[in-house]
């Protein structure tokens, strides 16, 4: 028995104002239900707001009317594939299943503006063109315009409200929750489902200490409010755990401006370099896991030696824009001149690049095993960004299952509590290397939407 007075009642209740929340909120009020949803911070943004905004989906209308055969099953195939058969294969088959009708869903009855990204070619474990974007945007225009759509749906967002307490039952039923505002002051709201969330604990130093030591000392270029609510919240109520040694890093986040590089610099010909002029990874294998060799360079930062041809495969991207607007890039007429814009040995760059080149021509693998096929190395004019390794959103999280509810330790699920996005177990299997580019949008909506319906269907049975 609960003995606390709730001072209002919603029937389902959004931790999170991101693209979980957002999505959430929506299928729920869709689906029939009142909703309200709840966000820390004055002003939504979380880490979908410092995104790119893109979002891995198959078999979607767009990558139809570009002539790209895409499926569910292929996409499983893709994310089993790259994790080595360790993603959980529930979760995994809710990702592929949903993603394609999830993203026309966003677009036709939402009217969001995401379209196939053509220029991000498939790589990093998608076999086929399967990221969606919206030219020009980035994540914050993403959180602004689900918000304007909260708003047009007559969904209430309480702001500045900090979600520190879950009340439940004897039998995990959750009754309502205590919100801390920022004077201190405590509200208490009741609900019929819970929906968390409130995204991942990539900025809780602790929690990375305890989960993944490998990136605690790292810089976290992911939201603030990522402390792990959700972890901790689940840890009291019982909650399995999965994948929490999961992250997504990122090897290209420039030094000092605090910009990720767009991917599409290294998947069309842009390598790593380190101080002493040398590579040191096949750049093509892996986005996210790429950060720990970048890490381990001395001196903490690299650089990504890029092209006039290559650069121009990236220039629509905002944050492209920002890094030539900042004048971010150092450069060189040639190999001597750039190695001494960027202070590294000359005659060992010009020996990496040779060897790149040569193994391109000779259609080999080059010595960190990078298949080039038609892609060139960098050549003539060179420019070069200073890098480092940072941890952007964590992968792990609660324990979900076919509906995004939430599941217990004994192996039974919660009956109202839901979970997605960054609050949830992903499907990047247990560590760094097995991040799909563009997942971490993918859970966020497809999860997020999943736990719409269900907490949906879940607040209408127990009002009957
Ligand atoms: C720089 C960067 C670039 C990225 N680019 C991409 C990309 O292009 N594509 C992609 O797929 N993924 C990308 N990611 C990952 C992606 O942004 C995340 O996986 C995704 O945004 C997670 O969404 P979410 O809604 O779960 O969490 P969030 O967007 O972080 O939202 C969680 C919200 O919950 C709020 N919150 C937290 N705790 C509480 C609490 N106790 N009470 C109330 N509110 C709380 C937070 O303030 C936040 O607003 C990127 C990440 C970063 C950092």
């Amino acid at each position: 028995m609960v003995d606390i007075e709730f001072e209002y009642s919603v029937p389902v209740l959004v931790i999170g104002g991101g693209a979980c929340g957002c999505i959430a909120a929506l299928a729920a009020k869709q689906a029939g239900s009142d909703v309200m949803l709840i966000e820390q911070d004055d002003r939504p943004m979380g880490s979908t707001g410092m995104s790119q905004g893109l979002i891995s989906a198959a078999g979607t209308q767009q990558q139809h009317k570009h002539g790209v055969e895409d499926s569910a099953e292929r996409f499983y195939n893709d994310i089993m594939t790259k994790t080595q058969g360790q993603a959980d294969p529930v979760i995994a088959k809710i990702i592929a299943e949903n993603s394609g009708p999830t993203l026309d869903w966003m677009i036709g009855d939402l009217d969001l503006p995401w379209r196939l990204d053509t220029s991000f070619r498939p790589g990093y474990g998608n076999s086929v063109y399967r990221v969606h974007g919206w030219d020009g945007h980035n994540g914050q225009d993403m959180v602004d315009l689900l918000h304007q759509r909260l708003s047009e749906a007559d969904i209430d967002v309480f702001l500045e409200a900090k979600l520190t307490v879950v009340h439940t039952d004897d039998n995990h039923r959750v009754c309502g929750v205590s919100l801390t505002r920022p004077n201190g002051e405590i509200e208490r709201l009741g609900c019929d489902a819970l929906i968390l969330a409130c995204g991942g604990f990539a900025a809780n130093t602790a929690m990375l200490q305890k989960y993944i030591p490998e990136v605690c000392h790292a810089r976290n270029n992911g939201h603030e409010g990522s402390q792990g609510t959700a972890v901790e919240i689940g840890l009291k109520l019982g909650a399995q755990l999965g994948d929490m040694g999961a992250y997504q890093g990122y090897g290209m986040h420039t030094e000092p401006q605090g910009i990720s590089v767009p991917p599409n610099i290294l998947i069309n010909g842009g390598v790593l370099i380190n101080q002493n002029g040398e590579r040191f990874v096949d750049e093509s294998e892996d986005i996210a896991g790429v950060v720990l060799p970048v890490l381990q360079q001395p001196g903490d930062f690299v650089w990504v030696v890029y092209d006039e041809r290559i650069e121009k495969t990236a220039l629509h991207y905002p944050e492209m824009k920002q890094l030539n607007t900042l004048n971010a890039a150092k450069s060189g007429d040639n190999i001597q001149t750039l190695a001494a814009a960027i202070n590294v040995p000359g005659e060992a760059l010009q020996q990496t690049l040779e060897q790149a080149h040569l193994a391109q021509l000779s259609h080999t693998p080059d010595a960190f095993n990078r298949q080039w096929h038609d892609d060139l190395p960098p050549e003539n004019k060179l420019k070069a960004f200073k890098v480092i390794g940072a941890i952007y959103h964590t992968q792990g999280g609660l324990q979900i299952n076919e509906r995004a509810q939430v599941v217990h330790q004994d192996g039974t699920s919660l009956p109202n509590l839901f979970a997605g996005g960054g609050a949830a177990r992903s499907v990047s299997g247990p560590a760094h290397w097995g991040y799909i580019p563009a997942m971490g949008l993918a859970t966020a909506v497809v999860l997020g939407r999943t736990a719409g319906q269900s907490a949906a269907a879940a607040a209408s049975n127990s009002a009957k």
